[in-house]
């Protein structure tokens, strides 16, 4: 791979609280770019679809591996060389810190960063086409041949027509596109792109029948095309995608205001202009404590129609403060389907719920990371790994902010219910950047998230909502974020000149500190205009953007808990349960031989109507589930939660018996509001007592769990199986029963350890006035205490078995900013179909700092009939490899051995191999 200078290479970050600011300097820096990107991707493009050629041709020796070859790379490198010379002459340092570009390049403030970052990106998208659409190893006969030539030279043609299409309406906007939108999506442009695409797609189609296909080759996930249509829409789709994954890489950030952001700054400024002070202090607070309907508003300006911003909870579905909404499962549940795809559609029911409600913000993702399960609010995260938690929230306000603004919270290190008000988080630096951040920043810079709200405690002995670090170095200086930030609720906010220096734009729910002190506070010449103008910029520059001004939200309850989003939230809880236990085939329940059930414990007819406070019109508990799927089982109840002699002789006969225990919001919850954190880890309220005199009267009996997350189970020996449902949500009761009946294979993996005892994770301590955080926790501490868990991190299993083989990394070797493609093959070896969750860690070999032993980096559910295999591809970001090195304030990717283990939790990983990054 093409390489520059090491120092400029390693250091990839500039140091803290980068400036901002568009002079002519950075925009001459920037048209260097829209002229380097183009020019080294159809460069190294065409390199590789000449040697692609050349081997289906026969021209070149078989076996050629064109992604490897000397040559191609040679000339890659020479490229890359005349990139840095242009990038170095063009854009000042000054310049190139200022840019903030997107994707990849997220990260790149230096001219020798950006040309390196460009270089690996736009490289790493032609490899990944050309994998695809090139993958022949040898001479093709002369059909197929014809169809393969035919798919790289389209593919390519695509990709860069794409890009070129698309760069002169990013660089000028048309007025005629809405605020927020993308050129992508601007009708004569979108008609242009689409003939491009059917023109290829055609031409594809027209030398790709069904007879060739099978001699011609192509790579995952295009390998096994059902015919030349299907073919042309999956390759075209790979080049789509590393269009806009170039483009994203060459150009500022756009954020959340689609290609329009320069046209929307310009009206933002003539807003400003008009606005008196009064007016621009009412945008930075909420109107009152109580606003009927909804958790919290700001104020509209009718006679400048600024719209103003309605706000609700919450994690789940719509808050009940705004009536009857969809339940999901909870967060936690839904991190347990490990599917993306899924969040995005929660997201997006949430976020129309929230629409129709007459909302146009909602006050969710919940992206804290899970630093020990006894947290009272551990049900709204998704789980422990920044990795995951960073995807999944990445998807729910992807989802979402197709109607509303999204807004992860609470930023950061809010992980204590019972002393959040007050209580001082000191971290490190490293393990703020590397365990407590990343997640945020994901939603803030892949999401583009709208808001953000910064949390109650203190960090670092400064309270969220006036932590300078926090919010004006972290979030605003290197991410570059370009939305709002508010005030969680009434003792959220502590102070008024600190709090607004330091980055905080919007009080919530009422002023306290904001409002009058504010005002009094700009007269006596302790906060500057332009201070309060940047502030409300950025919430006008929401509403805008959301086109809350030209398409404000309008109740309409017909939008609200619809069979669409009821079966949605089923799936959801489908996909959530994890299968812990399950000896000698107890289950599924088979209808035919067991006869006769019974059902034990007082949840068991409890329908989760949600903790977090979301009611719907309906529910259904694990006991009405279980009776509607019976068929012809008799179904028997036994509500106790102690059993009476009596009781147990109905339990004991009963072919199998479904013991439903866990917690409940009388055991963990949001602080004040309800119970706040778990006083342990151990089942609540004598039941484990229950569930042990279940197992002795009954040798086949199931234990379904309701709860958070990690619980104790003493009795884990003696039961037969073990279900995880978490609280499931309004239609959780059938997923149960389907899991239980077998209609449904269980599909979820933990994410979040179950410890064996609470002694082998770090102290959690809601009592003191200050705690201390470390970078180790759940796996990761367990990992590195060589500490057996009772179930690991994403473990789950199912009513089939999966075998994992033929590992392949490629690139051995990459840049700090190049991507490593690894692929796995995962066989469904048993005799239903069912969903694996793979998952891929990355190790450290000889790096200078304390690393993890492993960190999970990517993941990947995949759906598999009975004997199909499918290879499931990975990608690995070199620069998701860095540290944060504290003396140079900088990320920093090591050149040094990078190990890969492939498998189906974090302590089964069948698969292993490695790769390096060179200097
Ligand atoms: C919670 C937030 C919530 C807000 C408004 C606070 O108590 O911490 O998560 O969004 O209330 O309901």
């Amino acid at each position: 791979m093409p390489t520059c200078g090491a120092a400029a290479l390693l250091v990839i970050l500039l140091a803290a609280g980068a400036a901002r600011a568009t002079g002519p300097a950075e925009r001459r820096c920037e048209r260097a770019l829209t002229r380097v990107g183009p020019r080294l991707l159809a460069r190294s493009t065409g390199l590789l679809a000449a040697c692609a050629r050349a081997v289906a041709t026969g021209a070149r020796a078989a076996g050629t591996d064109c992604l490897a070859d000397a040559a191609i790379a040679r000339r890659r490198a020479a490229a890359a060389r005349a990139a840095h010379r242009r990038l170095r002459r063009a854009c000042s340092v000054e310049a190139a810190a200022a840019l903030h570009l997107g994707g990849d390049c997220a990260d790149a403030r230096t001219p020798d960063a950006i040309a390196g970052c460009l270089v690996g990106t736009h490289d790493a998208d032609a490899d990944a086409v050309l994998a695809v659409a090139g993958a022949a190893s040898g001479a093709l006969p002369e059909a197929a041949r014809a169809c393969q030539l035919e798919a790289i030279g389209r593919t390519r043609e695509v990709l860069l027509g794409r890009a070129h299409l698309l760069a002169p309406c990013r660089r000028h906007p048309p007025r005629a596109l809405a605020a927020g939108s993308d050129c992508a999506a601007y009708p004569p442009l979108a008609a242009r792109l689409a003939r491009l695409g059917s023109r290829a797609a055609a031409r594809i189609e027209a030398r790709c029948g069904a007879a060739v296909l099978g001699a011609a080759h192509f790579g995952v996930p295009c390998g096994a095309p059902a015919d030349g249509g299907a073919l042309a829409q999956c390759l075209l789709g790979v080049a789509g995608a590393a269009a806009d994954d170039a483009l994203a890489a060459e150009r500022r950030d756009p954020g959340f205001c689609g290609d329009t952001r320069a046209t929307v700054e310009r009206r933002l400024g003539r807003l400003l202009a008009r606005m008196t002070l009064a007016e621009k202090l009412d945008q930075m607070h909420g109107v009152s404590v109580f606003t009927p309907g909804l958790a919290g508003r700001i104020t509209e300006v009718a006679r400048l129609r600024i719209p103003g911003i309605g706000m609700l909870d919450g994690a789940r579905g719509v808050s009940a403060v705004s009536g009857t909404a969809t339940c999901f499962p909870v967060g936690m549940a839904r991190g347990a389907t490990w599917d993306e795809a899924l969040e995005e559609r929660v997201g997006e029911a949430i976020g129309a719920e929230t629409r129709a409600k007459g909302g146009s913000m909602i006050l969710a993702p919940v992206v804290n990371i899970l630093r020990h399960p006894r947290w009272g609010r551990a049900q709204e995260t998704y789980g422990e790994d920044t990795v995951h938690l960073g995807r999944m929230g990445v998807a729910f306000v992807r989802g979402a902010q197709r109607h509303v603004i999204a807004n992860p919270k609470h930023y950061a290190l809010n992980s204590i219910e019972n002393t959040r008000f007050a209580v001082d988080v000191a971290v490190d630096e490293r393990s703020l950047r590397e365990v407590f951040l990343p997640h945020f920043r994901r939603t803030v810079q892949e999401g583009h998230a709208g808001a953000v709200m910064a949390a109650y405690n203190q960090v670092n002995g400064a309270h969220c909502s006036e932590n300078t670090h926090l919010l004006r170095d972290v979030l605003d200086g290197d991410w570059g974020f370009q939305g709002f930030v508010e005030s969680d609720w009434i003792l959220g906010t502590r102070s008024t000149v600190p709090a607004v220096e330091a980055g905080l734009d919007v009080e919530m729910p009422a002023p306290g500190y904001f409002g009058k002190p504010l005002a009094d506070a700009v007269k006596a010449g302790q906060v500057r205009l332009t201070t309060i103008d940047a502030a409300v910029r950025r919430t006008l520059r929401a509403q805008l953007c959301f086109r809350l001004d030209t398409d404000p939200p309008k109740v309409d309850p017909t939008q609200v808990e619809t069979p669409a989003h009821v079966a949605l939230a089923l799936q959801a809880a489908r996909e959530s349960i994890v299968l812990l236990r399950n000896e000698a085939g107890a289950l599924p329940l088979d209808r035919a031989q067991v006869r006769s059930l019974v059902v034990v414990g007082p949840l068991a007819a409890m329908a989760d109507l949600g903790s977090s406070l979301v009611v719907p019109a309906a529910a259904v508990s694990p006991l009405d589930g279980i009776r509607a799927h019976a068929g012809g089982v008799t179904v028997t109840y036994v509500e106790a939660s102690s059993p009476s002699p009596a009781d147990l002789a109905l339990i004991a006969p009963a072919d199998a018996a479904v013991v439903v225990v866990g917690l409940t919001s009388q055991d963990e919850g949001e602080g004040l509001i309800t119970i706040g954190d778990r006083t342990s880890l151990a089942l609540p309220r004598d039941q484990d007592r229950l569930v042990a005199a279940v197992a002795a009267a009954n040798p086949r009996t199931i234990v379904v769990l309701e709860g958070s997350g990690a619980l104790l189970m003493p009795w884990l020996g003696q039961v037969s199986a073990v279900l995880m449902a978490w609280y499931p949500g309004e239609a959780g009761g059938t997923a149960i029963a389907e899991v239980l009946f077998g209609d449904v294979n269980p599909s979820g993996r933990l994410p979040v350890t179950f410890p064996r005892a609470e002694s082998d994770l770090p102290p959690f301590d809601d009592t003191s006035p200050a705690v201390q955080y470390g970078y180790f926790h759940g796996y990761r501490y367990l990992d590195r205490n060589d500490t057996a868990p009772l179930f690991p991190f994403g473990f789950g299993l199912a009513y089939t078995t999966f075998r994992y083989s033929n590992l392949a990394i490629t690139p051995a070797t990459v840049s700090p900013w190049g991507r490593v493609r690894v692929t796995a093959e995962v066989t469904n070896t048993g005799p239903v179909a069912g969903d694996e969750v793979a998952q891929l860690y990355v190790g450290y070999t000889g790096s200078r700092v304390a690393r993890a032993v492993r960190d999970l980096k990517a993941f990947a559910r995949v759906h598999l009939e009975p004997g199909e295999t499918r290879t499931v591809p990975f990608e690995v970001r070199a620069p998701d490899l860095a540290y944060w090195d504290a003396g140079a304030a900088a990320f920093v990717v090591e050149p040094i051995a990078y190990t890969v283990e492939v498998g189906p939790s974090s302590r089964d990983l069948p698969l292993a191999g490695a790769f390096a990054v060179s200097p």
